[in-house]
């Protein structure tokens, strides 16, 4: 008995319509994913000319029987759907039941598969859409689909296609990001005789990332472990209330739902300058939400500027009625049945992992990624950085994202010798070729010479947490700017305006949950002239920046008046910042919370009470600075999310010198 069904049309005209072949990328997602969804523990991807020419996928999935392997052709047709109710919880890949018509509509495409349940296997050669050759064949089990000459019979879309490099970017890209959701699977892909990728099973994706990526990378990463919540639904008997609406349950569900959130992201030191170093998985499916997004960048408020994005690998898990896969045809988007649940769930997750992280910036950290970064895809292309940010801009990727180079974002220190150390956090670190050996056991090879001997087991364990502030010697001040201080792990250079910046903020912000921000009154009263704009913006925030330490009221048409000020604030700045607080009023209140109002104050008070750049501190104020930071609950970023320590570990340094 058959597996696969054409669908009804009551349930076919349900399904997300549209084009899913729109590149050789989207080729290899539609097919990776059926191989996923039949069970396979090893995908081989074979490309030639960027998947132009030659597109082959084989996998040792469950097969097709015989009938199956004609009908899978049909429109519609799937093992995966059976009536409209299974649309509402979809847990497999696929369930569309239009790939492989559509792909075989636009290709000279080959299936040759086999299921278990017969002695021979199948093969059904068609050609734009005509079934040239159905035969029987002598074949092992598994599935093999062969896709030639894409958009052969559509020149139009064949014009649309980008170079072979940029295709293959694309593809090499996409089974990266799925190698990396199957840490227990054998991705393999080769480009004509060059090997892209091949991984064996692994048995965390922690060794999967290092297997991808390299061990540098794993080492500027935060791992999120498991993360759970249970949203619980109040019983359908409960009068409705406003607020716990969304959740009511139908009467047949279970009163609770678990979310699971695992992954690795960077910390905030590491800053793209785009969205294309994030992944996100949710149940296994690789998809782009602006939902997800949101939370991400969210938990990286006040630690990273708003125009920087991190690096991330997020796996969402949850029931399959919790998420809506049947939006968008290539099934990329996704809705969330308890969205703001979710949102505040990844946020608070990644917040509270980063806070207890409190992961130090190092400088090879710092100037790599003041340079540009490549990607896996990249890499895996051996294009030149330059070639592929040109290749890849302003192009939307096909079915999955292609990280794309990163804008320069933290200030370079040049303290590295020319010939430094490779930099780290290059994200195109080596897929290729990839057959790592053990992972790193932190043990340092000597390399004995004239120069004397670095004394084994003398090299301190690397000191990755700020916690080691609080232990900091400062050695003193370069242009008057930056603390220099050694630490028990190497060296340390700390901004003194922004560390000074993250006290003084926290500090603020405590007095302003407590309710007691100190205040000053004026001698006179300062009138402020607004523009109808920022009379809006005013009408809006002056509770909150009343009780914020400010005094102020309206004074006249498009007037107010000042009468008293946060204790921080000097008079001669008074006036500038509360321009620059409607200037933050103007932006924030656009979509963001009365919190991010109340953080922006306090951020814009403490960066005018701290201590400046160009001033000279003595070593007791030093000492002050570096205790009070160490203190703070995060001090790894000012409040607008620029780096305030940089460390230069013992190692680091030892590398430099080729002592190691
Ligand atoms: P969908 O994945 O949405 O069901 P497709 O057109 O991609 O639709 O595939 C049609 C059917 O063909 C699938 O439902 C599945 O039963 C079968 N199929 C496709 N690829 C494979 C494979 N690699 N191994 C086993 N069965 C497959
Ligand atoms: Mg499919």
């Amino acid at each position: 008995m058959g597996r696969i069904r054409v669908l009804p049309d009551q349930v076919a005209n349900k399904i997300a319509a549209g084009e899913v072949v729109e590149r050789p990328a989207s080729v290899v997602k539609e097919l990776l994913e059926n191989s996923l969804d039949a069970g396979a523990t090893s995908l081989r991807v074979e490309v030639e000319s960027g998947g132009r020419r030659l597109i082959r996928i084989v996998d040792d999935g469950c097969g097709m029987l015989r009938d199956d392997a004609l009908l899978a052709f049909e429109r519609h047709a799937t093992s995966k759907l059976r009536d409209v109710k299974d649309l509402l919880s979809i847990s497999t890949l696929g369930f569309r039941g239009e790939a492989l018509p559509s792909i075989a509509s636009v290709s000279r495409l080959v299936l040759e598969t086999r299921s278990a349940e017969e002695t021979t296997g199948t093969r059904i050669e068609i050609a734009g859409g005509k079934m040239l050759r159905c035969e029987e064949a002598a074949l092992g089990g598994g599935t093999a689909i062969t896709v030639r000459d894409l958009f052969f019979n559509v020149p139009a879309r064949k014009k649309f296609l980008r170079t072979e490099q940029t295709e293959l970017a694309h593809i090499a890209s996409l089974v990266t990001h799925y190698s990396l959701a199957h840490p227990d699977k054998t991705f393999q892909l080769t480009s004509g005789p060059t090997e892209l990728l091949h991984v064996t099973p692994v048995a965390t994706l922690q060794e999967r990332v290092y297997q991808v990526f390299g061990s540098q990378v794993l080492e500027d990463l935060v791992e999120i472990g498991v993360r759970e919540k249970e949203l619980f639904m109040p019983a359908p008997s409960v009068p409705p209330s406003e607020a716990i609406a969304e959740y009511r349950r139908e009467p047949d569900e279970p009163p609770t739902r678990l979310f699971r959130l695992m992954g690795f992201f960077s910390r905030p030191q590491v800053q793209k300058g785009n969205r294309n170093s994030i992944y996100v998985f949710v149940n296994g499916r690789l998809i782009r939400d602006r939902l997800l997004l949101h939370a991400l960048s969210s938990a990286y408020h006040n630690l990273m500027p708003s125009s920087a994005y991190p690096f991330a690998l997020l796996f969402l898990e949850c029931d399959a009625e919790e998420v809506d896969v049947n939006v968008h045809p290539s099934k990329t988007e996704v809705r969330f049945r308890h969205g703001s649940f979710v949102h505040d769930f990844v946020r608070d997750s990644l917040r509270e992992r980063l806070m207890e992280s409190r992961p130090a910036p190092s400088f090879a950290s710092g100037t790599a990624s003041a340079r540009p970064m490549a990607s896996p895809a990249q890499a895996a292309a051996k294009l030149p950085y330059s070639e592929f940010s040109q290749m890849i801009e302003n192009e939307p990727p096909a079915g999955a994202s292609v990280l794309e180079p990163a804008a320069p974002s933290l200030p370079e220190f040049s303290l590295r010798p020319a010939a430094g150390p490779s930099p780290r956090l290059d994200f195109s670190a080596p897929p290729i070729p990839v057959t790592p050996g053990p992972p790193p056991s932190g043990k340092l090879s000597r390399r004995l010479d004239a120069h004397g001997e670095f004394p084994a087991g003398s090299i301190p364990p690397p000191e990755t947490s700020l916690t080691a502030l609080s232990d900091l010697r400062p050695l003193g001040q370069v242009h008057e700017s930056f603390i220099i201080a050694a630490g028990r792990d190497g060296l340390w250079i700390i901004d003194q305006h922004v560390a000074h910046e993250r006290i003084l903020f926290e500090q603020i912000m405590k007095q302003r949950a407590a309710g007691r921000v100190e205040t000053q009154r004026l001698l006179m009263p300062l009138i402020l002239q607004l523009t109808a704009e920022q009379q809006i913006d005013y009408a809006r925030i002056a509770d909150e920046l009343n009780a914020s330490g400010f005094e102020t009221e309206p004074f006249g048409n498009r007037t107010i008046a000042v009468k008293a000020a946060p204790a921080a604030v000097g008079a001669a700045d008074l006036e500038k910042m509360i321009y620059e607080i409607l200037e933050i009023a103007e932006t924030e209140l656009r979509g963001a919370s009365l919190d991010d109002l109340r953080r922006g104050i306090c951020a814009s008070l403490a960066c005018r009470a701290a201590i400046k750049i160009n001033m000279r501190l003595d070593a007791a104020k030093m000492e002050w600075l570096l205790r009070a930071l160490a203190e703070t609950d995060c001090p790894m970023s000012c409040p607008h999310g620029r780096p305030i320590a940089m460390h230069y570990s013992t190692r680091e340094i030892l590398k430099a010198f080729h002592r190691i």
